[in-house]
């Protein structure tokens, strides 16, 4: 079997490690799922989340988005921000904001060296971002002059019915408790507001197909969704979801073109993409 180029992950030092339970249901009932280099997945038995567990504290995994993780955030922002530029159109949101109630505010959690909200912020909205990597924030701010809180979502403190639209993008993988998470997110919508949310799909053709070799299955992937999981949490934590689609069938460089094309297409059209979208509503 080929081996997937994996994302990149921060190489975890001396951390001390903490046994959870499911963050969907809350059970602690669970069986191994994969077990990688650095790394242990289990599957909750009761509502089939994937997580790691045990997990680090947030201490020890703040440390972890340093200046490797700049770097590397660095010299992807184009391909990223090509990504998300997509994600946002097929969902409606790549135009100005109009009369869009909430004013126009535009929130990207985990907005790395901030070029998405450079684009936004030139569409007429009002933007801000979030992101634990100091490294990162700090050459958004001063390079593309758009305000970045340095942190977590949690200790940004925003106004409650804020934001018209918010948009986080391979980030809440990484939370340690996407639970308490979604509900901040729901705090500071507006009523009428949406989120935009993609991560990898562990239901995926790749997923599947790689296991422990997934590019996905990283030590800073804490949480491997798919819909059935996401979809639940959302829906428990008082989101109305729109629409739900997955896209990408194959890695690059993993099957030739002309398996790659139309394997693409399937996995967007069937569901088993490598990477899935929500867009959702905050429910009143
Ligand atoms: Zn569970």
């Amino acid at each position: 079997m080929p081996n997937e180029v994996k994302t990149y992950s921060s190489s975890p030092g001396t951390e001390t490690s903490y046994p959870i339970e499911c963050d969907v249901c809350g059970s602690d009932n669970t069986s191994p799922f994969l077990t990688g280099e650095r790394f242990e997945y289990v599957k909750c038995r009761k509502c089939g989340l994937v997580y790691q567990n045990p997990q680090p504290s947030l201490d020890d995994l703040r440390k972890r988005y340093a200046r490797d993780y700049f770097e590397y955030e660095f010299d992807n922002e184009r391909n990223f921000f090509n990504l998300m530029k997509l994600g946002l159109k097929d969902s409606g949101y790549d135009q100005s904001p109009g009369n869009l109630p909430g004013e126009g505010r535009f929130l990207d959690i985990g907005c790395a060296t901030g070029m998405l909200l450079e684009y936004m912020r030139d569409k007429g909205w009002s933007v801000q971002g979030v992101d634990l990597c100091r490294e990162s924030a700090e050459y958004g701010m001063e390079k593309r002059k758009v305000p970045i809180h340095i942190g977590t979502l949690e200790s940004a403190a925003f106004p409650g019915n804020y934001f018209s639209l918010i948009h986080f993008s391979h980030l809440i993988e990484h939370v340690p408790r996407p639970s308490a998470f979604l509900r901040e997110v729901k705090r500071i919508l507006i009523p009428s507001g949406t989120a935009i949310i993609t991560t990898p799909n562990v239901d995926g053709f790749q997923a599947r197909l790689f296991r422990e070799k997934w590019r996905s299955a990283i030590p800073d992937h804490l949480y491997l969704f798919s819909q059935s999981t996401l979809g639940r949490l959302l829906l428990r934590e008082g989101f109305v979801i729109e629409k739900t689609v997955t896209w990408g069938g194959m890695a690059k460089g993993t099957a030739p073109s002309f398996i790659k094309r139309p394997m693409d297409y399937l996995a967007k059209k069937i569901g088993f993409g490598d990477v899935m979208l929500f867009k959702v509503h905050k429910s009143t």
